[in-house]
């Protein structure tokens, strides 16, 4: 059977967005509303797998509905919701609970590194994070998700399960009608170009991330056109040109992050990049990133800023795309419980 084609992603409301997120995840969000119906999801339950202020969470989970809407996402052609508004996530979640093996989640290396060494003290939601994300993409049985590289090894996971359940389940799936006896697509990951991993400014074999406790680490999308150009300046970098050679930039992975940011904000590959500016030297090539920065995100700190001025908006946007994300799936749910064999009225 071919699955209607559909696009799912979440982005967590976990702290100040970055521009890892940005070209990571949200610009392609943007760039894929033309070819596809999509549902982008503040995914807050996955939030609060690590703790979060009851009093900071709410204007986290605006900030993020914010920044989608700021950045080009159109909420009435597709859906935008936060992800605690549809049950049905943490219902499909249990299910999956119950298809991953133990031995499955055991491999998943973003838990190893949230846990750290106290991995005893870590919350069993953390652990079983990507059984969430499985059932987030296929409640609405998606078949395309925008992430960054390091969900990668999630996305597999949910193809797994997808899998395994229709395996598992095949007869049953097959009595219920469904043709080839596949009730859930094999989610594709869209992970492209050249910036699928943003890498902090401060050491290029770390990713950047929301929740580095260094804020010169990162470019946040809220930060004003002085904190960008001073970030870049300090960014760390090597003391060589910048080469013309792409396969140059492979031992020298500082180098190599500047130059994939610039090419996904200007939609250039990096070796074009380097046509243009191989041979500059670091201090002529990071005011050419800084300005380009500022040129691509300031309008969207402007619209974010005046869309966190009007929270009543927000919550309206949220309110209708939960509606409407709801009704989708609450039709895969119920047909997850008759292929389980669960009674309902
Ligand atoms: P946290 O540290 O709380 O996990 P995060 O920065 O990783 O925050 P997420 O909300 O987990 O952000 O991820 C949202 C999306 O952004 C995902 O698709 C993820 O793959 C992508 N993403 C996160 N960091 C980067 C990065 N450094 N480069 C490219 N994409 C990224
Ligand atoms: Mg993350």
């Amino acid at each position: 059977m071919a699955f209607k084609e559909k696009v799912f992603s979440g982005v967590q409301p976990t702290g100040n967005l970055h521009l890892g997120n940005y070209l990571g995840a949200i610009k392609k969000f943007v760039e894929l509303q033309d070819r596809y119906d999509c549902i982008y999801c503040v995914v807050d339950l996955h939030a609060i797998t690590v703790w979060q202020e009851p009093t900071e969470l709410p204007k986290a989970i605006r900030e993020v509905t914010a920044a989608f809407i700021a950045c080009g996402i159109d909420p009435k052609t597709h859906i935008v919701f936060n992800q605690s508004q549809v049950a049905e996530h943490a219902e499909l979640a249990w299910v999956f609970n119950c298809i991953a093996r133990l031995g499955w989640l055991n491999r998943m290396t973003q838990f190893k590194e949230k846990a750290g060494k106290d991995r005893e003290n870590a919350s069993v939601g953390l652990y079983a994070y990507p059984t969430l994300m499985a059932a987030d993409i296929l409640v609405y049985r998606a078949t395309h998700v925008p992430v960054g590289e390091d969900q990668k090894q999630h996305l597999e996971l949910s193809r797994d399960i997808a899998q395994k359940f229709n395996n598992d389940f095949s007869d049953s799936i097959r009595a219920r009608g469904f043709n080839d006896g596949l009730f859930f697509p094999q989610p594709e990951p869209i992970i492209q170009g050249p910036a699928t991993r943003v890498m902090s400014l401060r050491d290029g074999t770390k990713k950047m991330s929301k929740s580095e406790p260094s804020d010169q680490s990162r470019i946040n999308l809220t930060d004003d056109p002085d904190a960008i150009a001073l970030k870049i300046r300090r960014a760390k970098t090597d003391p060589e040109p910048l080469p013309h050679d792409e396969k140059a930039l492979e031992a020298r992975p500082e180098a190599d992050n500047l130059v994939g940011i610039y090419a996904a904000l200007a939609n250039i590959s990096k070796a074009e990049v380097l046509r243009q500016h191989g041979g500059a030297q670091f201090s002529a090539f990071k005011p050419a990133l800084s300005d380009l920065l500022v040129a691509k995100l300031s309008p969207i700190t402007a619209e974010m800023r005046r869309l966190n001025g009007d929270p009543g908006y927000i919550d309206s946007v949220l309110a209708d795309g939960s509606d409407r994300a709801r009704v989708l799936a609450a039709e895969t749910m119920k047909a997850v419980k008759d292929i389980v064999g669960l009674v309902r009225r």
